[in-house]
């Protein structure tokens, strides 16, 4: 860039690299869908359209950012995560949250179509927001998953219910929030099944569970063999990846380069998983490692 008498402004710059050998979360959240799915007459509580629209658009960046490990995604929102020691723009957090936030927002506007092809979409036009949240340890990153998680289950298991007193039930809004006001979970499923005939447990996965995105390199048969024994399963700690004292040596530009290529190549998975149990981390070791198999 020229040299010019306007170049000070670049001082007032303020850098923003996130603290090193931490996993980072960006997420991601439909800003207004409130309103977008009324606009665009969503079935409710779940419009399956939608959140396959997401899932492709999430698996769009995925495919484009290699050094993303993983995606979790439920209702309009979103989270990436990046491996503890990715490098990517330096880490600086403004640049990767943007990058994720403008490439998920192009996938979804341009992905429209095919997911809605008789559905116009005109402005305002989806967008999202994001942050970049840091976690510094595999325990903190998987209690943030479950979080997303558990989320998932109980919003899903109150709008379900809520829809149905409405949508079945005759009830208005105001009414059917009222009789689930102080309802435990049993409460719900009991209301589901005795007036609706509904098995909450039948519901959709993909509905109850979220939407699991990784790299779908081939699952680990050893960790396979030891999952099912909860005594002898690995207790997931830092240590099972890398020490704690020092992170591990990095590998070489060409080795970097050939596991780089490798992720990319690598076909997306989209599963409704349970992440809350050691299950899925033990049987897809490479996820925490970052390492491609
Ligand atoms: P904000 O801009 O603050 O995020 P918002 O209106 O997007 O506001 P959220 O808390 O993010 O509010 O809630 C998202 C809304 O979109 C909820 O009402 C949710 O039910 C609805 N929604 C998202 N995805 C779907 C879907 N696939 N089918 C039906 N409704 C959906
Ligand atoms: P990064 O991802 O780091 O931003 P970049 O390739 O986008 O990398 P920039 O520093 O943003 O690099 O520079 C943008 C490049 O695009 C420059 O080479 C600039 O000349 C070119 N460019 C931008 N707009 C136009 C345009 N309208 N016509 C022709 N070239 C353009
Ligand atoms: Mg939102
Ligand atoms: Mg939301």
């Amino acid at each position: 860039m020229a040299n010019s008498k306007y170049e000070y402004v670049r001082n007032f710059e303020q850098p923003d690299v996130l603290l090193p050998n931490t996993w980072i979360v960006v997420r991601i959240d439909g800003r207004g869908f409130h309103k977008l799915t009324a606009k665009y007459s969503f079935e409710k509580p779940n419009d399956r359209r939608a959140l396959d629209l997401m899932n492709a658009a999430a698996a769009g960046v995925m495919k484009e950012l290699p050094d993303l490990v993983m995606g979790y995604g439920i209702s309009d929102e979103f989270s990436f995560i990046f491996h503890k020691d990715c490098t990517l723009f330096e880490r600086r957090a403004s640049k990767l949250t943007t990058t994720i936030v403008s490439t998920f927002t192009s996938h979804y506007v341009f992905m429209w179509p095919t997911y809605f092809p008789s559905v116009l979409l005109t402005p305002p036009l989806p967008s999202f927001d994001g942050r970049a949240v840091l976690y510094p340890s595999v325990t903190n990153l998987r209690d943030y998953m479950s979080w997303r998680q558990v989320d998932c289950h109980i919003n899903n298991l109150y709008n379900t219910t809520f829809w149905a007193l409405v949508q079945q039930g005759g009830l208005d809004a105001k009414a059917a929030e009222k009789e689930l006001t102080g309802t435990l979970s049993s409460h719900k499923n009991e209301i589901l099944f005795s007036r609706f005939k509904i098995n909450y447990n039948n519901e959709p996965e993909m509905f109850k569970k979220g939407s699991v995105l990784f790299r779908d390199f081939e699952i680990s048969s050893s960790a396979e063999t030891t999952a099912p024994n909860p005594t002898s399963a690995p207790v997931p700690s830092d240590s099972a990846t890398s020490p704690d004292i020092a992170p591990p040596a990095p590998l070489s530009k060409t080795a970097a380069e050939k596991d780089r290529k490798r992720r990319l190549k690598a076909r997306i998975a989209i599963e409704h998983i349970d992440i809350i149990r050691d299950e899925f981390w033990d049987q897809r070791p490479w996820i925490l490692s970052g390492k491609a198999p």
